[in-house]
């Protein structure tokens, strides 16, 4: 039986119009338009050139070698958002540099996977810029969150209060090492 991949496990491949990466032979992406014919000229000498790379990501580009037309030039990957002190990483790098994180691998295992599968190397500057980025992502994402419980656990101890069962006096709210505390002189403390 075929595997599914995780995607179709979750029932989601149907709807999901976001990225997603095939490994692809360059060789089998230029054999595609071997014969191909040009709308201009109907010669099939059609070619695909790769330009500039960033990471994982290519610049492609499409021109007929006849009438030097040219069809189509994109990159291999889409740009993400750009957050503030970066510039916008392609979303192929930011999930290999995460996916390499994750597996406690650093700019070395990068490399090693890139020279077995004999592709462009990812460079440490590269790397770093990507690493800045999730950080950042992370961060911001964390204090968001943070946020939200702090005002419903907040909103909630303000109900008590107005009650008149006020037996806690400060809140803490702690999230992957980061601590808010509110009060000077704690004499409670919740965690969430
Ligand atoms: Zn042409």
């Amino acid at each position: 039986m075929q595997e599914k991949s995780v995607l179709e496990q979750e029932n989601v491949a149907d709807t999901y119009d976001g990225p997603s990466y095939i490994i692809v032979d360059k060789n089998a992406l230029c054999d595609i338009f071997k014969y191909t014919l040009c709308g201009i000229c109907n010669q099939s000498t059609l070619k695909l050139e790769f330009g500039h790379k960033y990471g994982f990501s290519h610049q492609l580009k499409l021109v007929c070698k006849t009438c030097s037309e040219q069809k189509m030039e994109c990159f291999t990957s889409p740009r993400l958002e750009k957050k503030s002190n970066t510039s916008a990483p392609f979303d192929v790098n930011v999930h290999a540099v995460q996916a390499f994180l994750a597996i406690s691998g650093g700019q070395a295992s990068v490399e090693e996977f890139c020279m077995f599968l004999n592709m462009p190397l990812m460079s440490s500057k590269t790397f770093n810029e990507i690493k800045c980025y999730i950080n950042s992502v992370y961060s911001l994402a964390s204090q968001t969150v943070l946020n939200y419980v702090h005002n419903s656990v907040q909103n909630a101890y303000s109900k008590l209060n107005q009650n008149g069962s006020n037996t806690v006096t400060d809140i803490a709210v702690s999230f992957d090492g980061t601590r808010l505390t509110e009060d000077t002189h704690p004499k409670s403390v919740l965690a969430v």
